[in-house]
């Protein structure tokens, strides 16, 4: 079906037509000077000390897990509302995943109290994932790590350049992950960044993305090294320079592509909120934020009820979606599996709404009219 109004659009033209043409005539298209001009800028735009380009953020939570020292019969807090991957990579490295419940209806990010209560002598280390872009509570959140010795992980797929009381978010804990998948703030098709403030790490995760391996072939192909050692067991996890290329392109045009996503915020604020069946997640929020997302959560409903709400926008041509099934719900997960009421009622009634910069304000209005037409004939 074509949507009338999809629920994202890809911020691309001319600009990455022409920056991917120029890097493949320069003949260099793996791992060289385009993903370094890529980790500089990212650095710079972050203010972190270190920016390393990945294949994706799967790889960059992977590496995050090993250079926190997270292994076998460690215990990992992490919420269940997430995309799978903020989760797999606790496993990856053998460790288990406690999950957290989310705070309520009107913050869906992971629950500092249900932290706590969930802390054991297992206890190694936190992944937090700042849901749409909006902050968790890190100030709580890195207080109950210091006092029980934990690492802190930011899953920041969702929030380049949003703000949590002046630090850029993925810059607070010990390492940040980032995603440039097609669908993200930044896309380059598939593509991560990841960031940390501390120089052993950084020069751990150079080595470990490339197998080990002590020079990379761009040095050796500039003639500073002739021969290398492998000195741990890395893996292949490096960007290539004609996605870096893209990537420096999106970054130009990333903090207009955010300021126009907070005006369309505010007209969905204001379009949808006469509507009282329906609760916005971070309503109050006064932090920049880089609006990945637009979800909304249905107050006392069913799954039934948001899943004929979806059907009726999608009769309508809106398109829709849910973020996120629950982790602790799919099967590979059911022995970790937890009571966790709040983030179960959420996953079965939040609905993801069109987001993106160039969403005008009759079409926000439009979405709004019909949400409201489906509350007053259902029954
Ligand atoms: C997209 C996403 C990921 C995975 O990123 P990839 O680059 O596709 O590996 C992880 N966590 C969250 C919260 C995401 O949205």
């Amino acid at each position: 079906m074509n949507y009338k109004i999809p629920l994202f659009q890809l911020n691309f033209d001319e600009q990455e037509v022409l920056a991917v043409t120029e890097t493949i005539r320069s003949k260099w298209i793996s791992t060289g000077p385009k993903c370094e001009e890529l980790e500089t800028t990212f650095a710079e735009m972050l203010g972190v000390k270190h920016a390393i380009s990945l294949s994706n953020c799967t790889d960059a939570l992977h590496l995050a897990c090993i250079v926190n020292g997270i292994g076998a019969s460690d215990e990992v807090l992490c919420p269940s509302l997430t995309f799978a991957a903020s989760v797999n990579c606790i496993r990856y490295v053998g460790a288990t995943p406690i999950f957290c419940d989310i705070r309520g209806l009107h913050d869906i990010n992971i629950d500092p109290e249900d932290i706590q209560k969930k802390i054991t002598p297992k206890t190694k280390a936190i992944v937090v994932v700042h849901m749409a872009g909006f902050p968790c509570e890190m100030d709580e959140i890195m207080e109950i790590a210091k006092k029980n010795n934990l690492k802190v992980i930011e899953d920041a797929c969702h929030g380049p350049l949003s703000e949590y009381k002046d630090k850029k978010l993925g810059t607070i804990g010990d390492v940040g992950c980032f995603s440039f998948f097609s669908n993200k703030n930044i896309s380059t098709g598939e593509g991560g960044m990841i960031v940390t403030n501390n120089d052993e790490y950084a020069e751990r995760i150079r080595l470990l993305r490339s197998h080990g391996m002590t020079t990379m072939s761009y040095q050796r192909a500039k003639g500073h090294a002739t021969a290398y050692d492998i000195v741990e067991l890395g893996y292949n996890f490096r960007m290539d320079d004609i996605r870096a290329s893209i990537a420096i392109v999106q970054l130009k045009k990333l903090q207009a592509d955010l300021d126009k996503r907070v005006d369309v915020r505010k007209n969905y604020l204001t379009a949808l909120s006469g509507i009282e069946q329906i609760e916005i997640p971070f309503k109050n929020n006064k932090e920049f934020v880089s609006n990945y997302i637009m979800p909304i959560v249905l107050k006392n409903s069913t799954v039934e009820k948001r899943d004929a709400l979806r059907n009726y926008l999608h009769e309508n041509g809106i398109q829709t979606s849910n973020h996120y099934p629950p982790i602790h719900k799919f099967s590979i997960y059911k022995e970790n599996s937890s009571s966790l009421p709040i983030t179960e009622y959420v996953c079965e009634n939040e609905i993801t709404l069109p987001m993106y910069a160039v969403l005008t304000n009759k079409e926000i209005a439009w979405i709004a009219e019909t949400i409201k037409t489906f509350f007053a004939f259902y029954e």
